[in-house]
């Protein structure tokens, strides 16, 4: 199932090059998974304790951006002492797959645990949770009648009042990708073409300050990641921003998740798959996603309560691995259209 290639001496020039993480000093112990995490600390933790309270397992684990650890794992190659891989957007997975840093397993607890559409179709990543990518708009100068689809946004109506997060980010690379996928690559080209048309300002660095931005009046409406207006409301009960469902007519809102795979040079291969399959079972799913305020990805878990608040919603079914196929692409088509 796994393939353990392990090559002779370190060589010495990658080793000086990499920075030193004390506490992956000493070689890994059978009982112990070491997981390169781009999630947050503080969202992996609580479950990464509760599963060494639970199995005697330890996780030690390094968190950075998705990009820093991917080059990391690959210039370590068969020296690295990573297990697992975890990260945001299937657009990164896809990518760490692409690059071979990632094994293919087989499990059943994964298969009956992770819908389809949300994993690898060659099982080198698996979803542990779902964020949807959707529609925010301005509770006083948007009737929620006014809009249905992420395309109609480029619909001249919306002249002056859009706002949008950078295209550089991969959450909305992974947007246009999976619009590509749905739309062709000349129908997504003019709606990327409408939206840049629409705003009301250039675009922001990260989807909080884009939803400030709609909240103070600047623009109307914006496209944002369902977790991110979570934490606004959580601030701010009564603000002034609502969460809009497109595309219900159609092929659903746009779904990206947050997911993990195991290491093509994991020392520790079996301990690795376990934490992974219990990150999928409901007791750790109903946390996983609870802490961030997102989806679960096993269906058999209810959302948190404040994320359920938000209404239920039908999501694209087209695999998530599509997001990571067509984001060269997708890059492209965003520059052509001047969308930066
Ligand atoms: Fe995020």
């Amino acid at each position: 199932m796994f393939t353990k290639a392990r090559f002779g001496l370190i060589p010495a020039l990658v080793v000086s090059l990499m920075v030193p993480i004390p506490i992956i000093s000493t070689a890994a112990a059978s009982d112990e998974v070491v997981v390169y995490s781009a999630r947050k600390e503080h969202l992996i933790k609580p479950l990464f304790d509760a599963f060494t309270a639970e199995t005697g397992i330890d996780v030690r684990y390094v968190t950075d951006k998705a990009g820093p650890l991917l080059a990391r794992l690959q210039a370590e190659g068969a020296n690295t002492r990573a297990d697992m891989l975890m990260t945001v957007d299937a657009g990164n997975l896809w990518q760490a797959a692409e690059q071979g840093v990632l094994a293919p397993v087989e499990s059943e607890v994964l298969e009956a645990n992770v819908p389809e559409h949300l994993q690898d179709p060659a099982n080198r990543w698996f979803g542990l949770s779902v964020r949807a990518r959707t529609i925010v708009y301005n509770t006083e100068r948007v009737d929620p009648a006014e809009l249905s689809t992420y395309r109609a946004l480029a619909d001249p109506k919306w002249r002056g009042r859009l706002c949008l997060r950078t295209s550089k980010k991969v959450y909305n690379q992974s947007l246009v990708a999976m619009m590509m996928a749905r739309l062709g690559e000349e129908k997504t080209e003019e709606v990327v073409e409408g939206w840049v048309a629409n705003l009301a300002t250039q675009p922001f660095s990260n989807d909080t300050k884009t939803m400030e931005a709609v909240a103070a009046g600047q623009c109307d409406v914006a496209i944002v990641n369902t977790y991110y207006f979570g934490r606004l409301q959580k601030k701010d009960p009564d603000i002034n921003l609502a969460l809009f469902w497109p595309n219900q007519e159609g092929s659903g809102v746009h779904v990206n998740i947050s997911g993990a795979g195991i290491t093509r040079h994991a020392e520790n291969p079996e301990a690795a798959l376990k934490l992974l399959e219990w990150l999928s079972t409901p007791a750790a799913q109903e946390r996983f996603a609870g802490l961030n305020m997102e989806y679960p990805v096993n269906p058999a878990v209810a959302p948190d309560p404040l994320v359920a608040s938000w209404g239920d919603f039908k999501a694209d079914t087209i695999n998530v691995a599509r997001a990571g196929e067509l984001q060269a692409e997708a890059v492209m088509l965003m520059d052509r259209a001047g969308y930066r």
